[in-house]
């Protein structure tokens, strides 16, 4: 992105004029042409006054087994009771085995989320709090669900919109695409499926779990690839606790900023995924509001394969910004069915909103992505640190610690030791003890086998 950067101050000194916040800054620049680039981002980046684009949203749903939920909440808030400092919320359950882990993650997730970001943030520092946040919900909902004796699990895919940035949590294989207004396509989620996901193989392979087919007589295997004990099709997801602990709740997360021409968002679980391509999807509902685009997705999937498991999907369109009218000629549309993987990614993903976050007009721009499964990395956050590692409030469960009780998330519970802030994060003994379960090094639970039953 950095090679296109003369063409990007071209466009903010002359292009956009009376369009939100961003465009009356660049037409004071075109007046005053000794205001740099960096100033200028700068004043965008800590200004409080967002440009919130208008979103609409449909879903729709065919029912076989009752186990796919939604969660749709457009009012969400990031100081309560203020009104301005609004999000929205899109999620995306799909249970297995059951359906109390979908409703329960439905129930608690967001809330276990929101409890993890401190609550004297600025938009920006709300934002770039958000991927770490999102891990911690993720667990600490897992973690509470565990001790529910259920044994069912979900998929979720988790997006929160906050003016044009869009953030992706995911586990599972229910998948969020976003195809910009240019007509690119963008991958927000992971795909946690064993029999596309070969890390993942590796992760639950070093970590004790064992990766195969099922078995039939005459030694004939079939079916896709599943880990065991267990055997789900599924390498992470939330609930599930009767499979090895190597199926693990981390999301993997994605942040993106979306032009100022929008975009829409298309989140399907399996059913729809398991009949249409991506460009199928996109291609059958290009043109149509998002509540009819929503339910000729799920009408083209069922008409494919059948109504053979549940088909959800859910479109959200993040309209134009008002009176935008670029001067310059939009990039070359891209032929359908073209992927492009325009995303740079920078050598440190968690230091995000430099200088160097620069977005060009008219293409998505990644802030963030990271998809490990180590806890200890996913907790770590240099920004912004003083306000995110309390020394006695558990990183994932948030719960109070005496003093000395915590432990380091870079130390093992073997050796707990005195603790410095700049040791942070910290996590309570149960904590603890999940994040080593995760990693392989817990004591092994009591499985009980679903070899010959499997699930999805
Ligand atoms: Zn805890």
């Amino acid at each position: 992105m950095r090679s296109n950067w003369s063409e990007g101050v071209e466009f903010l000194a002359g292009g956009r004029i009376g369009g939100g916040e961003g465009g009356v800054m660049a037409a004071k620049a075109a007046g005053n042409q000794m205001v740099p680039l960096a100033v200028l981002l700068k004043r965008e980046l800590t200004s409080e006054k967002i440009e919130k684009p208008e979103i609409l949203h449909g879903q729709a749903s065919q029912r076989k087994k009752g186990e796919d939920f939604t969660l749709i909440k457009s009012d969400c808030q990031r100081i309560p009771g203020d009104g301005v400092t609004t999000f929205s919320v899109f999620a995306l359950f799909d249970g297995h085995n059951g359906s109390a882990a979908a409703i329960y993650a439905k129930e608690n997730l967001l809330n276990n989320i929101l409890c993890a970001i401190p609550s004297d943030l600025s938009r920006d520092e709300w934002l770039a709090a958000l991927p770490r946040a999102l891990v911690a919900g993720f667990v600490k909902t897992d973690k509470d669900f565990q001790t529910k004796e259920h044994t069912s699990g979900t998929t979720v895919t988790f997006v929160i919109i906050d003016g044009r940035v869009v953030t992706v949590a995911s586990v599972g294989d229910s998948l969020c695409i976003l195809e910009s207004a240019e007509g690119s396509i963008y991958y927000l989620s992971a795909d946690h499926r064993l029999e596309v996901n070969e890390k993942e193989v590796e992760r639950v392979t070093a970590s004790g779990g064992e990766v195969g087919r099922l078995n039939i007589v005459g030694g004939v295997e079939i079916g896709p690839l599943r880990c065991w004990p267990g055997g789900l099709c599924l390498s992470r997801s939330i609930g599930d606790m009767d499979v090895g602990e190597f199926i693990v709740p981390i999301p993997h997360v994605k942040q993106v900023k979306l032009s100022n021409a929008g975009g829409r968002l298309i989140i399907s679980s399996d059913g729809v995924w398991d009949a249409l391509t991506f460009e199928m999807t996109l291609n059958c509902s290009r043109g149509l509001s998002a509540d009819v685009a929503a339910s000729q997705i799920v009408k083209e999937a069922v008409q494919v394969k059948g109504l053979r498991d549940d088909t959800t999907c859910i479109v959200v369109d993040i309209l134009p910004l008002e009176k935008v009218t670029p001067t310059v000629p939009l990039p070359k549309r891209q032929g359908i069915g073209v992927f492009k993987h325009m995303f740079h990614r920078k050598s440190c993903e968690s230091t995000s909103h430099s200088d160097g976050d620069y977005s060009e007009p008219d293409v998505v721009e990644e802030i963030y992505e990271e998809g490990s499964a180590m806890l200890a990395k996913r907790l770590e956050a240099e920004y912004p640190i003083c306000n995110l590692f309390k020394l006695f409030i558990c990183a994932v469960c948030q719960v109070e610690m005496k003093p000395g009780e915590g432990i380091s998330v870079h130390a093992g519970l073997s050796q707990p030791g005195k603790l410095h802030p700049w040791d942070g994060p910290f996590l309570c003994q149960g904590c603890q003890e999940k994040k080593e379960a995760m990693e392989g090094k817990g004591p092994s639970r009591d499985y009980a086998s679903r070899r010959s039953t499997g699930s999805e």
